[in-house]
């Protein structure tokens, strides 16, 4: 069947076929950085992280490019507040946006270039718009792209252009020739970070940088270019306008881009997520209490295109999930130490990778998943002793399971350690004192000794109170929070 996936120029799932066999170019619109990287940003960069991930364990070679939009009004507007460096301030937020994807398990793209650092490329593609009639210098410094000269504007967004001209106005101090048009390079304006261009000092707009920097690291026709589905209009629209005119005599979208993909959004209790709601999380809120593989396994369960209903309550069940999980694999690992591996790969695990071949579709696998540890917990917990052909089984379901998980971003951490983090959370979220419980096991486990069957059960209860449960196993007891 080989790979499919949701195009939204074709409207509907496409078998995928790189424009060069075996390599694939992939661009995701990056942040604009004027602030901490919140829920959404989670979202969307974990959705793309598994379609690179999944690419490449097809053993396509993938090149990721995802930008850093660092000149923007948001970001000169909020500098100001500050006092602060417009450049200055979001090189500080894209370091926090890049160690908050990190701590969701997003791989690093292979280039992250920065509008700051691609003027060149911005200014030279500007000047072939220019040149070939596709935009125009009013003469005040700012340059317009003439929309109604590029034929299929608006295909992607399937909107024509006189749906898009009822509504569009031209705003007093605009220079635009129809109010369609939008703006590739802004006259500078007082206090503004400014670049040389021939049209004067300026600096660019929003939609010509990912142009620019596709055409720079990814050449054209590239395979993918991807972002949330609020960039289908105007921001995906008015970048297949501008690269299409630029590149392609005919004029033809798929010149510039084969296949455009779309992530759905986050909501909040079924609302959606906004400042102005107060329902706002950033990443960095959310990971001082919870996993950041937890968050990542809550948002693998919903599939990239649809709505994701987000809730604390919903991140707590994903964390108990995860510890689930790891210590299924912790018990499979115990068991199987020393088996000879049973040498056929999992039908399970052939199966997730059918489902990933499918649009990316993680929750598919999320249930594969569960099926095959439920399977596993119970092959471990069967009495009797194990076979040398059970321990074997469960070799491979630990290997198998490592390695569907590696291709979703999940399950890499060694289990016993992943499970001491998540306690460590859990335990700090009921204010419960590590050191306490220990101390407090020694004891039980001094009454124990003596004989004091009593006391050992009351230093139980007492933690059970508290939402520690005890686990007395062959290498000593162990803790974990309820
Ligand atoms: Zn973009």
């Amino acid at each position: 069947m080989g790979i499919q996936i949701h195009d939204t120029m074709a409207g509907e799932k496409v078998e995928f076929h790189p424009v060069v066999p075996g390599q694939v170019g992939l661009y995701v619109c990056g942040p604009t950085v004027y602030d901490h990287a919140h829920l959404g940003h989670a979202r969307c960069y974990v959705a793309w992280d598994v379609v690179v991930r999944h690419l490449r364990a097809r053993e396509l070679v993938v090149k990721y490019v995802r930008n850093f939009t660092d000149v923007d009004d948001k970001i000169i507007a909020r500098a100001a507040e500050r006092g602060e460096d417009p450049i200055a301030m979001a090189a500080r937020f894209a370091d926090s946006f890049l160690e908050d994807m990190d701590a969701v398990g997003c791989l690093r793209p292979d280039v992250a270039p920065r509008v700051s650092g691609s003027m060149p490329g911005i200014v030279d593609l500007i000047g072939r718009l220019v040149e070939k009639g596709f935009a125009y210098a009013p003469g005040n410094g700012d340059v317009y792209y003439a929309v109604r000269k590029f034929p299929a504007y608006g295909r992607l967004a399937r909107r024509n252009l006189d749906d898009l001209l009822s509504g569009a106005r031209v705003d007093p101090g605009e220079s635009k020739r129809d109010p369609l048009d939008f703006a590739l390079w802004k006259g500078a304006k007082p206090g503004e970070p400014a670049w040389d261009s021939p049209w004067g000092k300026g600096r660019p707009g929003w939609h010509i940088e990912c142009s620019a920097m596709t055409l720079e690291h990814l050449g054209a026709p590239f395979d993918i270019h991807a972002g949330g589905k609020d960039l289908v209009f105007p921001h995906h629209s008015n970048e297949i306008a501008q690269s299409a005119a630029a590149i392609s005599g005919r004029l033809a979208p798929e010149d510039f881009a084969r296949h455009w993909m779309h992530n759905g959004f986050v909501e909040i209790d079924q609302e959606k997520m906004s400042k102005s709601l107060g329902n706002f999380f950033t990443v960095k809120d959310l990971l001082r209490l919870h996993d950041g593989e937890a968050l990542r396994l809550l948002l693998l369960g919903t599939h990239y295109r649809h709505p994701i209903n987000f809730s604390d309550g919903l991140l707590g069940d994903a964390e108990r999930r995860l510890g689930y999980l790891y210590e299924t694999l912790e018990k499979a690992d115990r068991i199987a130490e020393g088996a000879a591996l049973d040498p056929v790969v999992s039908p399970w695990a052939e199966g997730s990778r059918t489902a990933l071949d499918d649009d990316f579709n993680t929750a598919a696998v999320l249930g594969i998943l569960a099926e095959a540890f439920t399977a596993a917990n119970a092959a471990a917990d069967r009495k009797g002793k194990k076979t040398p052909t059970d321990r074997g089984a469960l070799a491979r379901f630990a290997l198998d399971a490592r390695s569907v998980g590696a291709e979703l971003g999940i399950l890499q951490r060694e289990a016993g350690e992943a499970l001491r983090a998540l306690r460590t959370r859990a335990a700090a979220r009921r204010g419960i004192d590590p050191a306490l419980v220990e101390a407090r096991i020694a004891e039980r486990a001094e009454a124990r000794r003596a004989k004091d069957f009593g006391r050992s059960d009351a230093v139980r209860d007492e933690l059970l109170a508290l939402g520690v449960v005890l686990q007395d196993g062959a290498s000593g007891t162990t803790w974990k929070v309820e």
